[in-house]
C-alpha cells in the first residue's frame, strides 16, 4: 500500500471554471504578446478559462527557440487580468518559481525531463514551501512510476496539498506512431495506487501530431481521467516549438465538443442491478480461475519432483513450444487474442518453472 499523500481534490483547487473534462490551454511556448493575447481571447471565447503557455523551455538541442524567458510573464499576467483567466507555466527551477510568483502565476507544473531528476524537484519542493498554488507533475519521460510518485511525495512533504498528475507520454528508442508512447497501463497502476489524486492527460506531447489528438483525449476521459491538457496556437503553422502538435482554439474546441464524457459510477438502479450481477458473474469466474490455475501448480511440482528423481533438466523448449502453440489455437476459438495468450502462458509457465527450479536446488 502506498503511503498517502495529503491532498485537497480539484474542486477546492479555486481554477476550473467548467465541469469535466477540465480543460488547460494554450501554446507551447509564449512567444509574442500579440500571440498570447490574441490565442487566449479565443479560448477564453470558447469558454476555456485554464490558460498555458511555456515560459522556459527545455529543448532537445541548444540553439533552438528556449522560450522567451521572464518578460513573458508579462505577457501572461495580461491574460490574467485582462481576460480574467488563470495562468500556468512549466517551472524548472528555484528561480522559476521565485518569478512566477512574482508575476501572479496561478499553477504550476513540472515537465517530463524535471520529474527525472530528484535534485531539481526538491529544489522546487523548497521553493514552494508555504505557497499554496497547485502543482502538477508531469510522467517521468522513462516509464519509472516510484520516481514519479517520489517527485509527488517531495512536493507534498514542503506541504503542497493540491497536487495533480499529467500523463504525456514516454520516450522509446524506436519510432512509434506517437510521439511518446502512452503505455496505458502505466496510467492504470497509477491510477490504482493513488485513487484520489487529479490526474490530466496531455494528448499533445503523447500524439506530437494534432491528427491523433481526439483519439487519445477520448481513451484519457474513457479510463476515467479528470482532464486534459492540450496545446493550443492562434496560428500553429508559424508557432516556434511543436508546430505540429497544435490546435487552433477553435479546432480544440470542436474537438472537445465531440468527445464523449464517461461517468465514474451512475446512479439509475437498473444500471446497478446489471452491473451487479455481471460482477458477480465475474468474480465465480476469478475464483475459478485462480482454482485452476493452484491446480495446475500442484501438478508442475509433481513433475518437478519426478524430473529431479530422473535427473532431468526443468527445460524442454519443444515440449512448451508445442504447448503454447495449441493454447494459442484453442485460445482463438475461446476468442482471445494471440498476444494475450502468449502473455498469460508465458506467466503460467514462468511461475512453474521457478517452482521446480526450487525443487530442484532443494
Ligand atoms: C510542454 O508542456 O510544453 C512540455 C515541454 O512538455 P513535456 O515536459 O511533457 O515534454
Ligand atoms: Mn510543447
Amino acid at each position: 500500500m502506498e503511503k498517502k499523500l495529503d491532498l485537497i481534490p480539484v474542486s477546492g483547487w479555486n481554477l476550473f471554471a467548467e465541469q469535466k473534462p477540465l480543460i488547460i490551454a494554450g501554446p507551447c511556448s509564449a512567444e509574442s504578446e500579440i500571440q498570447v493575447m490574441e490565442t487566449a481571447r479565443r479560448l477564453s471565447s470558447h469558454g476555456i478559462n485554464v490558460f498555458r503557455a511555456g515560459i522556459w523551455k527545455p529543448r532537445t538541442h541548444p540553439n533552438t527557440f528556449e522560450g522567451v524567458g521572464t518578460p513573458g510573464l508579462k505577457w501572461m499576467q495580461r491574460v490574467k487580468n485582462e481576460l480574467g483567466m488563470k495562468i500556468c507555466t512549466e517551472v524548472a527551477s528555484e528561480k522559476h518559481i521565485f518569478d512566477c510568483l512574482k508575476f501572479g502565476v496561478d499553477m504550476v507544473w513540472l515537465g517530463a525531463r524535471t520529474t527525472a531528476n530528484p535534485f531539481l524537484v526538491q529544489e522546487i519542493a523548497d521553493a514552494l514551501r508555504d505557497v499554496d498554488i497547485p502543482v502538477l507533475v508531469k510522467n517521468p519521460v522513462n516509464p519509472d512510476i516510484d520516481l514519479w510518485i517520489g517527485a509527488l511525495e517531495r512536493l507534498n512533504q514542503s506541504g503542497i496539498k493540491k497536487l495533480g498528475v499529467i500523463h504525456r507520454g514516454f520516450s522509446t528508442f524506436e519510432k512509434m506512431k506517437y510521439r511518446n508512447n502512452p503505455e496505458w497501463q502505466v496510467v492504470i497502476e497509477m491510477r490504482s495506487r493513488l485513487p484520489e489524486l487529479p490526474f490530466f492527460c496531455d494528448p499533445s506531447h503523447i500524439s506530437g501530431a494534432k491528427e491523433y489528438i481526439a483519439e487519445i483525449s477520448q481513451r484519457s476521459l474513457d479510463l476515467g481521467l479528470d482532464g486534459l491538457m492540450i496545446e493550443s496556437h492562434c496560428d500553429p503553422t508559424c508557432a516556434l516549438s511543436d508546430a505540429k502538435q497544435q490546435l487552433t482554439p477553435d479546432e480544440l474546441f470542436a474537438m472537445i465538443e465531440n468527445l464523449t464524457v464517461r461517468q465514474q459510477d451512475s446512479d439509475s438502479p437498473s444500471y446497478k442491478e446489471n452491473i451487479d450481477q455481471l460482477r458477480a458473474k465475474i468474480d465465480v469466474i476469478d475464483e475459478n480461475i485462480l482454482y485452476i490455475l493452484g491446480s495446475r501448480m500442484k501438478i508442475s511440482r509433481q513433475i518437478g519432483e519426478y524430473k529431479k528423481e530422473n535427473n532431468i533438466a526443468i527445460l524442454q523448449t519443444s515440449r512448451w513450444d508445442s504447448l503454447l502453440a495449441k493454447a494459442i489455437e484453442k485460445g482463438a476459438e475461446y476468442g482471445l487474442s494471440e498476444k494475450f495468450v502468449t502473455a498469460l502462458f508465458n506467466a503460467v509457465h514462468e511461475a512453474s518453472v521457478q517452482v521446480q527450479n526450487d525443487i530442484l536446488e532443494k
